[in-house]
């Protein structure tokens, strides 16, 4: 565990101190919620009884005899409370006999023992033969005991939690233990209760726990007992004594990525453990990150397991595209709901069924277009589309931070329509649904509203329950959800927000698509999807509706190849940030400067970007700026991040600054 912190403080420049800290929860140092529980390692025999003349003192004697009588059925080191019970005495008499030096005493801090579930009867089915494939070759890495990333590329629905049970099972059969890492666990409340099912122990650790859960989960799995460790990021340091297995499922998910020092990406740090452990790594996902994507192509310890179909032959659900530049044309007005979309809803609806209808979070940025031409207001200084502030009133432009005066009329030569403001939220959608079909029972599941993942696990076990029909939500409703009557989902906007776009964006978009697409028609009945989108013709669109992740993965790996971006290279963002513009533009010119003469003095091949305000560029009143800088490989990488700390470039004059190795956005 030092080793890997030793790696992470290195490679995403954080002290050292910091990074060990963070590996272990204070409250495990301060063994909170543990109790205090008195032991006695040590004793000697008591003065004979002949020798003790007065009453009292024989009587005492008599007390002293069956404590002594306890100890010596007893192996030491022995807790004093079962003595007590054991004699039949008070726990006075224990503390007179320390007194008089009888018996020493140790006093240990405990937990109470964690409960253990009974498993429950393993399903019917029988594994399919793609899943026997890839249990076969998971069984032949356990035994051999050594680091691998088992890549396992299965479409939704294909049974990969089957392959992760039966490696865990496998795992555990060898006399190890193993961690299951998911993506954020008020969403993964339905893995983690199959895993509890499914196996005798299992500690669960997520953000949420208290002080005490926290310590107390930490040291029972230290101690060996529990074998199955699942949780989110922080759980990848859980400390097992025996680990042997590691699995990261959805392992492309963003919320992996630590936003706070050291920012470290889970996966990439349970790959860097399995290293150091000796151990097989599986990286699970429907839609493999473009970084571990190229890793199987051009490493050696990468192994690609795929799961091309569905269990049980299940159908993948007809996707259905709507261009809704066309659909506007088609139907004036404002409409969030497509007409394809109402007449999906619709059919569900009547047969009895659920849908999903979700929308991209960052949808939720309103922009201008004028009600009679359509147009939208762009920057004019930027090809991208402004975003109305309600803070300012005002439009921004994201790209080149200038902002406009938002004009009452149409700019257009000879429109003079009026600007209207245009938005979507999951709460206009779920009234909309509500509007249009009266007697439909609709919910609405929203980071917002929702505090707890108790909340989360309500709402979800309502739709499980058909207590509802329509589960509206954002993007985070696609993740790892398994409701076998829903065979509608429909995606109100696949788009990013105007002017919120970055590298990365393009695999999102793609991602989020496939992902909705998986959650209908897990059932024999089929599903449908229906995605609104004003990008229809774009690559991630185009290929997500047909769902070939490979199509997309190739064309999107030449553009970041041909662009110099990641996977291909290593990039590493540094976020100044200051209550001053100029202050902290000019130390951000000033790093940049630096580090080039510095790093070209050692030699290390660098391309540092001309530093420019942050796509947000102002937060809680500190002004951003970016500094990028790009590397050939991570051993670039971490020599200049040790070169760059030793001048001191990490600390510059500024009220904040933060390093982001490998950033999962540029937003
Ligand atoms: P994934 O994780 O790939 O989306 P799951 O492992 O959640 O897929 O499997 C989807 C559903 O199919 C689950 O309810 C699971 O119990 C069931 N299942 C898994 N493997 C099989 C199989 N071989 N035959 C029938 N049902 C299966
Ligand atoms: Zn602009």
């Amino acid at each position: 565990m030092i080793d890997l912190g030793r790696w992470m403080a290195a490679y995403y420049a954080s002290p050292l101190g910091r990074t060990l800290d963070l590996m272990v929860p204070s409250s495990a140092k301060r063994k909170v919620g543990a109790k205090r529980v008195r032991y006695i390692v040590a004793f000697r025999p008591v003065e004979s009884q002949a020798e003790a003349v007065d009453t009292k003192r024989r009587k005492r004697s008599v007390k002293q005899e069956d404590v002594l009588q306890a100890l010596f059925a007893s192996t030491l080191p022995v807790r004093a409370d079962d003595i007590v019970a054991k004699a039949g005495c008070t726990s006075a008499v224990i503390r007179t006999m320390e007194k008089q030096g009888l018996l020493q005493i140790e006093t240990k801090l405990e937990y109470a023992t964690t409960i253990a579930h009974k498993p429950h009867p393993e399903p019917t089915f029988e594994l399919n033969e793609d899943q026997r494939a890839a249990v076969d070759q998971l069984d032949a890495c356990l035994e051999k005991s050594e680091f691998s990333v088992q890549v396992l590329f299965g479409v939704t629905g294909s049974g990969k939690t089957e392959v992760y049970i039966s490696a865990i099972r496998k795992a555990i059969a060898m006399g190890r233990q193993a961690i299951m890492l998911v993506p954020e666990i008020a969403l993964t409340t339905q893995t983690v209760r199959r895993l509890q099912q499914r196996f005798s122990r299992v500690a669960t650790i997520h953000s949420s726990m208290s002080a005490s859960q926290r310590s107390r989960t930490w040291a029972a799995v230290a101690s060996g007992e529990i074998p199955v460790v699942i949780g989110t990021r922080s759980a990848v340091f859980a400390p097992c004594p025996r680990l042997g297995l590691i699995i990261v499922d959805e392992e492309a998910e963003p919320s992996y990525k630590s936003q706070s020092a050291p920012r470290y990406h889970t996966r990439d740090a349970a790959v860097k453990r399995g290293q150091i452990e000796g151990i097989p790594v599986v990286l699970g996902s429907a839609t493999p990150s473009l970084e571990t994507w190229l890793n199987v192509q051009r490493r050696r310890h990468y192994r690609l397991l795929r799961l091309p179909r569905r269990v049980r032959g299940l159908a993948m659900p007809a996707m259905h595209l709507v261009d809704m530049n066309e659909e506007h044309r088609a139907r004036p007005g404002v409409h969030m709901l497509s007409r394809a979309m109402e007449r999906g809803l619709e059919e569900t609806l009547s047969r009895g069924e659920q849908s999903v209808v979700l929308l991209n979070r960052r949808g939720y940025a309103s922009y201008l277009h004028c009600a009679k031409c359509r147009q939208v207001l762009s920057c004019p200084h930027c090809s991208v589309r402004m975003v109305f502030h309600a803070s300012t009133k005002q439009a921004h432009c994201h790209y080149c931070m200038r902002t406009l005066l938002v004009p009452q009329r149409c700019q257009n030569l000879g429109c003079d329509g009026t600007m209207v403001k245009f938005g979507l939220g999951t709460q206009r959608v779920e009234e909309e649904i509500g509007r249009r079909f009266p007697s439909s029972r609709v919910r609405r599941i929203d980071s917002d509203i929702m505090q707890t993942s108790a909340d989360y696990a309500d709402l979800l076990g309502a739709f499980e329950r058909k207590e509802f029909d329509v589960l509206v939500g954002t993007q985070m409703v696609a993740k790892g959800l398994d409701f076998p009557f829903v065979s509608f989902v429909g995606v109100v906007s696949a788009d990013t927000a105007m002017g919120l776009d970055d590298f990365r964006s393009e695999e999102r978009k793609f991602q989020l698509v496939l992902q909705v697409a998986g959650r209908s028609g897990r059932a024999e009945t089929g599903g449908s999807v229906v995605v609104q989108t004003f990008a229809a013709d774009t690559a991630p669109i185009q290929h997500a509706v047909k769902g070939d992740f490979e199509g997309f993965a190739r064309q999107e790996l030449d553009r970041r190849k041909a662009m110099g971006l990641p996977p291909w290279t290593r990039m590493i963002r540094m976020i100044l940030a200051d209550g001053h513009v100029t202050k902290v533009r000019r130390a951000a010119e000033g790093l940049a400067e630096r580090a080039r003469e510095l790093l070209a003095k050692q030699q290390i091949a660098v391309e540092i970007m001309e530093p420019k305000a942050a796509s947000i560029a102002r937060i809680r009143d500190l002004y951003r700026f970016d500094v990028l800088m790009i590397f050939q490989t991570a051993d670039a990488l971490m020599r200049a991040i040790a070169v760059m700390k030793d001048e001191g470039l990490l600390r510059p004059r500024v009220k904040s600054m933060a390093v982001d190795v490998d950033p999962v956005s540029l937003l």
